[in-house]
């Protein structure tokens, strides 16, 4: 998305979106304590995009260790926060206009430079841009900074564009120098979003996932399914967790028709993408507008 190409109310929308955003993270990184439960951040951040005004983007996602992003909670799959790494990745929306926005908190104090390694390399990329700039120097500067403090970025896991209902759109922004020479251009909007980690830097994918997005509506024949599919169509293509289903109907009927849909080709499951190695990982991310000379974070409370 480019806000030279959207209305002035689309990007108030944007920018009241991403305050939101940050807003509801801010919250969320304060929840994140020992002995509290991933279900009850989860659902606290939810409710709070909608108290501040907005919708929510895609279920918060609290990923832990050596997961580095897509778990979201269930009252069936609910670990407790005992000294882990731990990543919150929250997003709010306005008619569609979408603010992503993460952080890391490391309980086990063991990890604290992992944490600056990630928020460093990500405003070192937001200081070096401006028109211009390429996506391989974005990388590349990440991709340095993750190194020079001893770790590894992930490299298959990286920044995007955001569109009108759409989290991820081109151009997608790599945490490592892959020579991408596209330029970014005044007005441009995405998300910058480093992983650093004590692993190889390659992230794979686990089981039980917890976020689906619908991704192609066909016709299904049983009720259930279709009454779960009918639900679903209400999440405008947006990423939605199994736990939102879970209260609206019996957890052994969102299974099933899960399991369907995804079969069918009908929804997408996003699992939870751990460390190939079990490496730790960190996480930061702002949503990030390209202005006349410089980029600012659209996600940043000031
Ligand atoms: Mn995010
Ligand atoms: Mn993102």
């Amino acid at each position: 998305m480019n806000v030279n190409e959207i209305s002035k109310e689309d990007i108030d929308d944007l920018r009241k979106a991403c305050k939101i955003s940050s807003q509801a993270l801010e919250y969320g990184k304060n929840l994140i304590k020992k002995d509290v439960y991933l279900f009850d951040i989860a659902e606290s951040v939810d409710k709070k995009i909608i108290n501040l005004g907005g919708e929510i983007a895609f279920p918060s996602q609290i990923s832990m260790d050596d997961l580095a992003a897509h778990f979201c909670p269930t009252k069936n799959n609910n670990p407790i926060l005992e000294n882990q790494v731990v990543k919150l990745d929250v997003g709010a929306h306005i008619n569609g206009f979408i603010g992503d926005n993460a952080c890391t908190v490391d309980l086990s104090k063991e990890n604290q430079e992992l944490v600056k390694a990630s928020r460093d390399a990500l405003n070192n990329a937001i200081k070096i841009i401006k028109p211009g700039t390429t996506l391989g120097e974005i990388g590349k500067t990440i991709q340095e900074t993750i190194t020079g403090y001893g770790f590894a970025p992930v490299r298959n896991l990286s920044g995007h564009g955001l569109g009108k209902f759409q989290v991820h759109t081109s151009p997608t922004i790599p945490n490592y120098d892959n020579k991408d020479s596209t330029k970014l251009k005044q007005g441009d909007v995405f998300a910058i979003e480093p992983f650093a980690t004590n692993g190889e830097g390659i992230v794979i994918e686990t089981s039980n996932p917890g976020v689906f997005a619908l991704a192609n509506k066909k016709p299904v024949r049983d009720t259930t399914t279709r009454t779960i599919l009918k639900h679903i169509e209400k999440y405008n293509g947006l990423p939605f967790a199994k736990s939102w289903l879970e209260k609206k109907f019996p957890s052994f009927k969102v299974n099933f028709a899960l399991k369907r849909l995804s079969n069918a080709g009908i929804i997408t499951e996003y699992p939870p993408l751990s460390e190939r190695e079990k490496g730790i990982v960190s996480q930061a991310e702002h949503t990030i507008l390209v202005e006349e000379n410089k980029a600012i974070a659209l996600t940043k409370n000031d």
